[in-house]
C-alpha cells in the first residue's frame, strides 16, 4: 500500500482563502484582524517562524505589527508592551514567540496575555476552556491536525483508537484532547512509555510530536492507519524532516502527513484562523 499524502499547503491555501475573505469582511466594518508578534532575542529559527507568521498575516489582509527586541530585555518591559497591546483596540491577537531568554519567566508572560487575544492558545484559561469544552482559543498546532483529519473525511473520530507520542503543554496534551472531544478513544505515550510499538501499531490514528527523527518506523504502524507527523528535525544533510520514517511508513500508511508541507503550514494557518476569530468576537 502506499499512502495518500495530506497536503498541509494546499489544506492551508484554501482556510487562508476563507481567513481572508472573512478579514475582508471585517475590514469592510471597520474592525480589520490585527496581531501583534513579539521576538525577544536573535535566535534564527524563531527570526524565521515570526517572519512567516507576519507574511502569512499581510497576505490574508490583516495588520501586523512585528516588535523585535534585544535579547537583554527585562521581563518588566514585556509585560509592560504586553499591557499595552491588551489594550491596544487595532490588536486582536498577541503572540510572544517561544522560547523567551532564560530570565524572562515565560509563564508569566503567556499568562499577561489578555485571554480574550490570546490566539496562540497557551494560556490558562485557553487550555481550560479546551478541558471543559467551552469556546476558547485552540493551540494552532493540533488544531491544525484536526483540520487535517477533518479534510480527509474524519469528523467523528468514535470507534477509533488514537495514539499521541509526546505530552506537551502545547501539541501532545491538547492534540489528545481534541481527539478526544471528537470521541476518539486516546493514548498518550511519552518518554516514560514501554515498548511505544505495542500501543502505536493497535492506532487507527497516530500523531508523532517528539523532535526525534525516525521515533515512528514502518515496523510500528497499523497497515492503513493516519499518520500526521508533527516533528520537526534536520537530517545529517540539514534538511527538514519530521519525526515519521516517512520513505516506509508510506508504504503501510493509508494516510500520512509530509514534512516540510504538513502540519507546519496548518500551524500558521490556525494562527489566522483563531485572529480573525477574535477580531470578529471582540469588534462583532
Ligand atoms: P517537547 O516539549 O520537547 O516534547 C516532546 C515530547 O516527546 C515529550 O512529551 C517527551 O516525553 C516525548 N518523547 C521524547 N522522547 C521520546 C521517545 N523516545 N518516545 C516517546 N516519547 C518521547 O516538544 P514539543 O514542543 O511538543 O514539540 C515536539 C516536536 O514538534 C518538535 O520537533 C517541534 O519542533 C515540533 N513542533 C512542530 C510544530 C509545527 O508547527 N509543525 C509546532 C510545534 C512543535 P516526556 O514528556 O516524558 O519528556
Amino acid at each position: 500500500m502506499t499512502a495518500q499524502v495530506i497536503d498541509g499547503n494546499a489544506l492551508s491555501r484554501q482556510l487562508r482563502a476563507e481567513v481572508a475573505q472573512r478579514a475582508a469582511a471585517l475590514t469592510a466594518r471597520g474592525h480589520q484582524p490585527g496581531l501583534a508578534v513579539i521576538l525577544v532575542g536573535d535566535d534564527p529559527a524563531s527570526a524565521v517562524y515570526v517572519r512567516n507568521k507576519v507574511k502569512a498575516c499581510a497576505d490574508a489582509g490583516f495588520h501586523s505589527v512585528l516588535e523585535q527586541y534585544a535579547a537583554d530585555l527585562s521581563e518588566a518591559a514585556l509585560l509592560e508592551r504586553i499591557d499595552a497591546l491588551n489594550r491596544d483596540p487595532a490588536i486582536h491577537g498577541i503572540l510572544v514567540q517561544l522560547p523567551l531568554p532564560a530570565h524572562i519567566d515565560d509563564h508569566r508572560v503567556i499568562e499577561a496575555i489578555s485571554a480574550s487575544k490570546d490566539v496562540d492558545g497557551f494560556h490558562v484559561s485557553s487550555a481550560g476552556a479546551l478541558l471543559v469544552g467551552e469556546p476558547g482559543f485552540k493551540a494552532c498546532t493540533p488544531y491544525g491536525c484536526m483540520k487535517m483529519l477533518e479534510s480527509i473525511g474524519l469528523h467523528d473520530l468514535r470507534g477509533k483508537h488514537a495514539v499521541v507520542i509526546g505530552r506537551s503543554n502545547i501539541v501532545g496534551k491538547p492534540m489528545a484532547l481534541m481527539l478526544l472531544q471528537a470521541n476518539a478513544t486516546v493514548t498518550v505515550c511519552h518518554s516514560g512509555t514501554a515498548d511505544l510499538s505495542h500501543h502505536t501499531r493497535q492506532a487507527d490514528i497516530v500523531v508523532a510530536a517528539v523532535g526525534k527523527r525516525k521515533v515512528l518506523t514502518a515496523d510500528m504502524v497499523k497497515p492503513g492507519a493516519v499518520v500526521i507527523d508533527v516533528g520537526m528535525n534536520r537530517d545529517e544533510a540539514g534538511k527538514l524532516c519530521g519525526d515519521v520514517d516517512f520513505e516506509n511508513v508510506k508504504e503501510v500508511a493509508g494516510w500520512i502527513t509530509p514534512v516540510p508541507g504538513g502540519v507546519g503550514p496548518m500551524t500558521i494557518t490556525m494562527l489566522l484562523v483563531n485572529t480573525c476569530e477574535a477580531a470578529e468576537r471582540l469588534g462583532a
